[in-house]
């Protein structure tokens, strides 16, 4: 996507030869008319795909997963980062590993926003080893719903995330793919 690709080149920042900071447009400040293109984009991408719900991972997936499920007309559900004092019986629950944090997180689901008729689109912002996205497939499968597909916003090609999930199974579209970040100097795939 060439306007998601512009906007990272000239407000992306790589922190290092692992990282890139995207805080001036997706993290921290939003810029709602570039979401809006990319709820759009994925909408498109998947639209014959019968979704019914698409799921994201809080905090970052949420504006790109809200334009795609406005786009699509079904709901949206954040998966939460959990303290587990918190959580029951009504709850689906997994653990992943942080990328960014290096540490480890519960990710949750109540089980009264899924069926096991539930078709879901899973978005988030970025992908690096795949951790998000395969806790998010395990809480989904836990329901024996299934999972349509995969929508990511900035992929990192370099590492092993797109693999880990195409070896499971899934599709994944991702709008801008890093090849390096090495230099500061932001590349992409193609
Ligand atoms: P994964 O689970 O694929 O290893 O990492 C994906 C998650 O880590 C995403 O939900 C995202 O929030 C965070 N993440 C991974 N790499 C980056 C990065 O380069 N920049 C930012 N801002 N977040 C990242």
């Amino acid at each position: 996507m060439n306007i998601l690709k512009d906007k990272i080149l000239r407000d992306g920042i790589a922190l290092n030869s692992e990282v890139l900071k995207v805080d001036s447009f997706i993290n921290h400040q939003v810029d709602v008319n570039l979401m809006k293109k990319i709820g759009i984009e994925f909408a498109n991408h998947f639209r014959d795909k019968n979704i019914t719900k698409v799921f994201t991972i809080e905090s970052s997936g949420i504006a790109p997963a809200l334009f795609t499920s406005l786009e699509l007309n079904v709901p949206m559900v954040i998966l939460k980062k959990q303290n587990s004092k918190i959580l029951n019986d009504n709850f689906y629950t997994t653990e992943v590993k942080s990328f960014t944090k290096n540490t480890t997180y519960n990710l949750t689901l109540s089980k009264n926003y899924i069926d096991s008729d539930d078709n879901i689109l899973i978005i988030d912002d970025f992908l690096a080893n795949g951790e998000a996205a395969k806790g998010a497939i395990k809480l989904v499968e836990n329901a024996n719903a299934k999972v349509a597909g995969i929508g990511i916003v900035i992929e990192k090609a370099f590492q092993p995330g797109r693999k880990a999930l195409e070896d499971l199974g899934y599709e994944v579209y991702s709008l801008a793919r890093i090849k390096s970040l090495d230099n500061n100097k932001i590349e992409f795939v193609n």
